[in-house]
């Protein structure tokens, strides 16, 4: 009896190690299939971010470009844009998943993106958006299958770049023909002189004050287009001290005195001759006799030309204005262009100081806006010109 007692005692323990034996194995197989989990939610974690950081990073390296760019799928739907995209066709985040043609509103873009499914893998195309010139990319990705995956399309605003292309292109042959003349009279005059030379004393002094009269004038020429260039290279250096404007006005009102007299103008002065400004005098006063010597040039006879000044918190505004023919309305920024004058300015000499090159503007720009300081031109009243420029206060 004992022994059946000791026979079930020893069965239900050892049924019971053994059962004991069992959870441990299945716990520590679950604790290790936990850890697994854990571990492979980690990784996942990880790919996660690495994934969203990638995707971060070609977000900012694509925001980091000035080009916009967009990417589109097979079904014309916008897939990522990036900020010079969204700048240049006034979209925000919204307009990812939106169609191509409702972003760009451009069918000639649409067109180059449907060759682009279509056709051609690779475009390169100009077109004009919004009054800019742009080259445009047009880029198809394929998978494995040949089915299109994305279209990248690139735009390079090249505007600047035609513009500069064409103001180089357009400044030489300025120069060339500004030159030309000065050139072929003062080869013209030698022949003569060397073909008559003391048959007419009288003859010849003149021939010789029009050679120097010419030599002048290319003289004028380069050295304006040398001061542009040391000027626009940004190797002339503005040496700013704190002077009263009168100091540098009266000095150009002295180098001018001769002129004005000759075409008998009067001067009337109503600037505010003691105002302290922030200015590199030597260079102000290039501004001020390039304004003086237009006025000289373009009023006439007995003309008058005023100088008045107005102060605000921070800037000395001047102000010249003359009684002559004036510049219309439409050229008055274009004035401040390299070589630019106005329509008969360029033939017809409007006074014997002769043509001028067109440079001393744009030089008075560059000077000015060197200074912070803004320059353009308004009508006078009732006519002529009225040169304005900003000065900084010290
Ligand atoms: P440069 O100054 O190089 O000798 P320029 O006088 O022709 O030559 P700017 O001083 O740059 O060149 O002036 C450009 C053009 O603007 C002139 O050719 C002229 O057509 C016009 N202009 C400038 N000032 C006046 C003015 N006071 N009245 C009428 N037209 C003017
Ligand atoms: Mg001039």
């Amino acid at each position: 009896m004992i022994d059946a007692t000791a026979v079930l005692v020893i069965a239900l323990a050892l049924a019971g190690a053994i059962q004991f034996l069992f959870w441990q194995r299945a716990r520590r197989g679950q604790e290790r299939l936990a850890g697994r989990l854990v571990t492979l939610e980690r990784e996942q974690r990880l790919a996660k971010a690495d994934a969203e950081s990638a995707h971060q990073e070609t977000a900012q390296i694509a925001d980091a470009s000035y080009d916009p760019i967009l990417v589109v799928d097979s079904e014309r739907r916008i897939r990522r844009l990036n900020q010079a995209a969204r700048d240049l066709f006034g979209v925000g985040e919204g307009s990812l998943g939106t169609s191509f043609i409702a972003v760009t509103r451009s069918h000639e873009l649409e067109g180059y993106l449907t060759a682009a499914l279509h056709g051609e893998p690779r475009l390169d195309q100009q077109l004009t958006l919004d009054q800019f010139t742009f080259r445009a990319r047009i880029v198809r990705h394929t998978g494995n299958d040949g089915a299109v995956i994305r279209v990248v399309v690139t735009l390079n605003n090249v505007t600047e770049l035609i513009r500069l292309t064409r103001a180089r292109r357009d400044m030489v042959a300025n120069f060339s023909h500004d030159m030309r003349t000065p050139i072929s009279s003062i080869r013209l005059l030698v022949e003569m002189l060397r073909q008559n030379l003391g048959k007419n004393p009288q003859g010849d002094q003149t021939k010789l004050a029009k050679i120097a009269s010419a030599t002048d004038s290319l003289q004028h020429m380069m050295q304006e287009l040398l001061d542009l260039s040391t000027i626009e290279s940004g190797r002339a250096i503005m040496r700013m001290v704190e002077t009263t404007f009168g100091d540098i006005l009266s000095r150009s009102l002295e180098m001018m005195e001769a002129q004005f007299e000759e075409k008998g103008l009067t001067v009337i002065n109503e600037a505010a001759m003691d105002v302290r400004v922030l200015a590199d005098p030597d260079q102000v006063r290039r501004v001020i006799n390039n304004i003086f010597h237009n006025a000289v040039k373009f009023t006439p006879k007995k003309g008058e030309i005023v100088i008045s000044t107005a102060q605000t918190t921070s800037h000395l505004a001047v102000c010249i204005k003359d009684s002559g023919p004036g510049i219309p309305p439409f050229e008055r920024t274009r004035v401040f262009e390299r070589f630019y004058q106005v329509d008969g300015t360029r033939s017809g000499a409007a006074d014997s100081r002769g043509r001028g090159t067109g440079l001393g503007l744009a030089i008075g720009k560059h000077i000015i806006e060197a200074h912070g300081g803004r320059i353009w031109v308004e009508g006078g009243i009732p006519s002529g010109a009225c040169l304005l420029f900003t000065l900084p206060l010290a």
